[in-house]
């Protein structure tokens, strides 16, 4: 068992819907992997705490775990709001109802107060944007979250939706395990990822170097918070201001990349531009092809077929007419 197969397989495992022989798989691995073994406590925790605060005077909820976490961007909303409302709750014995009501109306409100609260959020003008608002934490650990856009070459334009991740920028060093430098379109800086090899493909966490050509100064972006280890896979210039990131798992054989975002390097904001939905299908490889004034992105998406991603085939998703709409 590998570290990715294991973080695919935790909800399942936690919700105990794995089989006998992945079970003891995970068991071992728990064992043996510190990073894992802490991740499993975490979510072990979350859902003990999920299931004290939700499972009050006998009131059912008709949502399983898996759809609450699901509603729950387990990256922005920190893990301690749940040991808050909990410890909240036991303290001041608030009317269980109410209790019931907030946590109801918290989940309701929040992708409502992250957009109003959030000014770098882009919002976008066709309803798909809209949709997509809602679904933050895209890596969400949950199998069910079917892609609901067939990959088809009539895909629109993609508007940012959330910012899921956050790089911090800080002084970079010369890399020295990195892939081949990129020259932005009118050649002021260059890009390259570092950390994980020539073609970024080592296991590992890699960070994104970028370097200005004229001052010869270097710029490292890291993901921060990054307990699910993720890394930047593969970089490439949209134009003299933003790159397109793929941003996959670091660990794990089977990872043969992600989801796609954008960085703007003037104002240091990153969005995700398409999220597959589904851990079984990652984004391989950013084509991006310039004519008549439009830009036409090019995505093959590797596919896995079945539950131990054993087979898969590759898929062709365009995004035609991609533009860069972001709200002043
Ligand atoms: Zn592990």
């Amino acid at each position: 068992m590998n570290c990715s197969t294991f973080m695919k397989k935790l909800d399942d495992f936690i919700e105990g819907s794995v089989s006998n022989d992945l079970k003891k798989a995970m068991e071992e691995h728990i064992e043996s992997c510190p990073n894992c073994r802490e991740l499993y406590e975490e979510e072990k925790n979350i859902n003990e705490m999920l299931k004290l605060t939700l499972d009050v005077e006998h009131i059912e909820f008709k949502s399983s775990r898996g759809e609450i976490m699901k509603s729950i961007d387990k990256n922005r909303y920190s893990k301690n709001l749940f040991k808050k409302m909990y410890y909240h709750f036991k303290k001041y014995s608030i009317p269980y109802t109410s209790c019931v009501a907030l946590i109801v109306f918290l989940l309701v409100i929040s992708p409502w107060a992250m957009k109003k609260f959030n000014p770098n959020v882009i919002s976008g003008s066709n309803k798909q944007s809209q949709k997509s608002l809602k679904k933050e934490g895209s890596y969400s650990l949950n199998k069910e979250n079917k892609m609901d856009t067939k990959l088809s070459s009539v895909e629109k334009p993609t508007v940012f939706l959330d910012e899921n991740y956050q790089f911090q920028k800080e002084k970079g060093k010369v890399p020295s395990f990195n892939t081949s430098w990129r020259n932005s379109p009118n050649g002021k800086l260059s890009v390259c990822i570092e950390g994980i090899g020539p073609y970024a493909q080592e296991e590992g966490i890699g960070s994104i170097v970028i370097k200005d050509n004229d001052k010869n100064e270097l710029w490292q972006y890291n993901i921060i918070n990054n307990k699910k280890q993720f890394t930047p896979k593969q970089v490439e210039w949209l134009d003299n201001e933003n790159i397109l990131i793929i941003i996959g798992f670091g660990h794990g054989t089977v990872t043969k990349g992600g989801n796609l975002y954008i960085l703007n390097l003037n104002s240091n904001k990153n969005y995700i531009v398409y999220d597959t939905k589904d851990l079984k299908k990652e984004i391989m490889k950013i084509e991006i092809i310039k004519k008549d004034g439009t830009t036409e992105l090019k995505l093959p998406m590797n596919i896995y077929e079945d539950d131990n991603y054993m087979k898969s085939h590759v898929e062709n998703l365009t995004i035609h007419d991609f533009k860069v709409i972001f709200d002043k």
